[in-house]
């Protein structure tokens, strides 16, 4: 039966149904291990929920006067102090709504710093296993890119860094650790290379599940850098959103960024302030996703020092973990002490006609989300995997065995593989197709 305005009506009952139905076919990292690389999805614990929905929060208006939202300022002033504290940054701003917002705002500010100095230079080095976002943010700036290779290794590599730092070089835009999952060990050598030469030195800190409450970007000479609070600190993301990438700052960037900026007027009394007249201005309407940031903040006071240091290190083991466990089954290109990643390739299963996105899909089959896939670039046939420190070693051990059973399937039976998923409400997708030409809400035929 149609309603009046041509949508279907049904009962409540009906539409319950639907709706946890519906639920019941999806996946989730509640579900299960999601060991999205990068992408970094962790077990967010309930708490920051309950948190993020506690009244004031939830129903604070953006336009209220300071003196009915200093609760809500002091949260914010909280968590820009600890995300200084927890990266070695001297000044914060959590305006931008993601990680390439975030990269974005950082070369605006270092854009604005070299201007100010007289020339905005043209270039920024970005290394070939960069994010995608890096390229895009430097050329969205008006820059242009240049491409610094890796070594066999898989770090940057240091002669073509200094080939590549020269006078019209703008920044660096560096990942670290990289997007292999290895610390850049040369750090301190590659941010003097890029300062003798004038630039700056961006640090990709999307993904800090590996440094945090061990190592500070600050110390390392970083002049500005975002992080992914809705990676490295908890946060349901996906789909798009909804995120929170800070940008933090050395010194002499601090004057350049976005207003407004919560300052102490008082011990007890905060304000947001727009009188920064070097400032790159706003990036964001307010002060960024709230409610992300009542999450982050919540995770952080949470865990604490040593809790912060506990997931850096369950991280880094569980990721060591599984290269140890698998990499004989999975080619590992590049091999190293990992941090909070692995990166492996289908090479070794190529052979039997199989490539990184069959396994993927028959993952799903073994009732995990699949990995991070086709990146970094330089790998062919990446499968990034990042278990996190939510992952037990029970379900860590799941995962193996899935793997080593998705290797033998490949060899005697390769047709489970390229006709996989078996077992979903729906099977392989035309991807193109549902990304070309996707289907994003309900149509009334007509
Ligand atoms: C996720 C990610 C980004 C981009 O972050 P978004 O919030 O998706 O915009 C940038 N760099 C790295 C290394 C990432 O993992």
């Amino acid at each position: 039966m149609d309603g009046l305005a041509g949508m279907p009506e049904l009962s409540e009952v009906d539409v319950v149904r639907h709706f946890t139905r519906l639920s019941t076919w999806n996946y989730g990292v509640d579900t299960g291990m999601y060991p999205l690389g990068s992408c970094t999805m962790k077990y967010n614990p309930k708490i920051n929920e309950v948190v993020a929905r506690i009244a004031g929060f939830a129903h604070q208006h953006p336009l209220a006067p300071a003196e009915a939202s200093q609760g809500s300022l002091l949260v914010l002033k909280l968590f820009e102090e600890a995300l200084c504290e927890i990266t070695g940054m001297t000044a914060c701003s959590l305006q931008p709504a993601a990680g390439a917002q975030g990269e974005l705002t950082g070369m605006m500010m270092i854009r604005a710093r070299l201007e100010e100095r007289g020339n905005p230079r043209r270039r920024v080095l970005i290394p070939d296993s960069a994010h995608g976002t890096n390229p895009a943010s430097a050329a969205l700036c008006g820059y242009e890119v240049v491409t610094v290779g890796s070594n066999e290794r898989g770090l940057v590599d240091l002669d073509g860094l200094r080939r590549a730092a020269r006078e019209d070089a703008a920044a660096l835009m560096l990942t670290n650790p990289n997007t292999l999952g290895l610390f850049e060990e040369q750090i301190e050598e590659i941010v003097r290379i890029v300062h003798d030469a004038g630039g700056f030195v961006y640090m990709d800190g999307a993904n800090m599940n590996a440094l945090v409450g061990i190592a500070r970007p600050g110390d390392m000479g970083i002049d500005v850098m975002h992080i992914n609070v809705h990676k490295t600190l908890s946060t349901p993301h996906g789909g798009g959103g909804p995120g929170a990438g800070p940008v933090l700052v050395s010194a002499e960037l601090e004057p350049f960024l976005p207003v407004p900026r919560i300052v102490r007027v008082a011990d007890d009394r905060l304000e947001a302030s727009v009188d920064a007249p070097r400032s790159v201005g706003r990036v964001r309407a307010f002060f960024g996703n709230f409610g992300v940031i009542v999450r982050g903040l919540a995770y952080v006071a949470a865990n604490g020092p040593e809790g912060l240091r506990e997931i850096a290190e369950t991280a880094v083991l569980n990721a060591n973990y599984l290269a140890e466990r698998l990499g004989e089954t999975y080619d590992i290109p590049y091999r190293g002490a990992f941090m909070h990643e692995v990166v492996f390739s289908d090479k070794w299963q190529r052979a039997c006609g199989v490539t990184n996105a069959d396994i993927a899909k028959r993952l799903i089959d073994y009732g995990f989300h699949p990995p991070t896939m086709s990146f970094p670039l330089i790998v062919p046939g990446a499968l990034m995997v990042e278990p996190t420190e939510s992952n037990g070693r029970e379900e860590l051990d799941i995962f193996v065995d899935a793997m080593k059973s998705i290797d033998r399937e490949a060899r005697e039976n390769p047709s489970i593989l390229t006709g996989a998923p078996h077992l979903t409400r729906i099977g392989r997708l035309d991807e193109v197709a549902a990304a070309r030409r996707p289907v994003l809400r309900w149509k009334p035929e007509t």
